[in-house]
């Protein structure tokens, strides 16, 4: 069976734990560099960015991710977990260093102060059936994505028509899903919403290798 750690650091830990058991993988908490050693890929759950930075540090696991990562472990962020996957980001704070894998800008905390959470519904390339039924996508004082590089693949981006709410328009056309080889990152939230179709992606990507 493939084994997915999911970085138990701090943040929606349990939720992708129960998402990628559903989808009928064996998911595994990391907290050691021996833990991050026995899995085929790695989930960066939603939580905040700066404490998951400060704890990957204070567990001698930045070193060893980062590299895992830059070698090809398979990874996918949601949330504060694209802001750890991208290799720049803005409005971050003055310590804050990130894991990198995505050649990405992301804008932290980029829906607006005032704008805590914020859902709409959202086609994602690779996601079957989105077209039709589309990914409910929650976000909670989400990043999105601001640049992308050559290499990366645009997988969603906000639509104007299907958001209502204080922060719509300024979301409207934002990226909030992408992917560069094996590094699938998403703005908002899929391990709390029951929909198992990134998840499924994620594991599938990870079985293709
Ligand atoms: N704003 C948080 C951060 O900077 C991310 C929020 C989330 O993951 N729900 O890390």
């Amino acid at each position: 069976m493939t084994s997915i750690g999911v970085l138990a650091l701090q943040g929606d830990v349990r939720e992708h734990v129960h998402a990628l058991e559903a989808v009928g993988a064996h998911a595994l908490p990391v907290r050691r560099p021996s833990e991050l050693a026995a899995v085929d890929g790695i989930v960066i759950p939603g939580g905040e960015s700066t404490t998951i930075d400060k704890l990957l540090r204070a567990f001698d696991l930045f070193e060893p991710l980062r590299r895992a990562i830059r070698d090809g472990l398979p990874a996918f962020g949601s949330c504060a977990g694209m802001i750890l996957l991208a290799d720049r980001i803005t409005g971050g704070t003055a310590d804050q260093q990130t894991l990198g894998g995505l050649d990405v800008t992301v804008r932290r905390n980029a829906f607006g102060r005032q704008v805590d959470s914020f859902e709409t519904d959202l086609v994602v390339e690779g996601v079957p059936d989105s077209a039709t039924t589309p990914v409910h996508a929650v976000f909670i004082r989400a990043p999105w994505v601001e640049e992308v590089g050559p290499r990366v693949q645009v997988l969603a981006r906000v639509d104007a028509g299907r958001s209502r709410g204080e922060g719509a328009e300024a979301a409207a056309g934002r990226i909030v899903a992408v992917r560069e080889r094996d590094v699938l990152a998403t703005s908002f939230h899929p391990e709390v919403t029951g929909d198992l179709r990134l998840h499924r992606l994620f594991v599938s990507i990870v079985e293709s290798r």
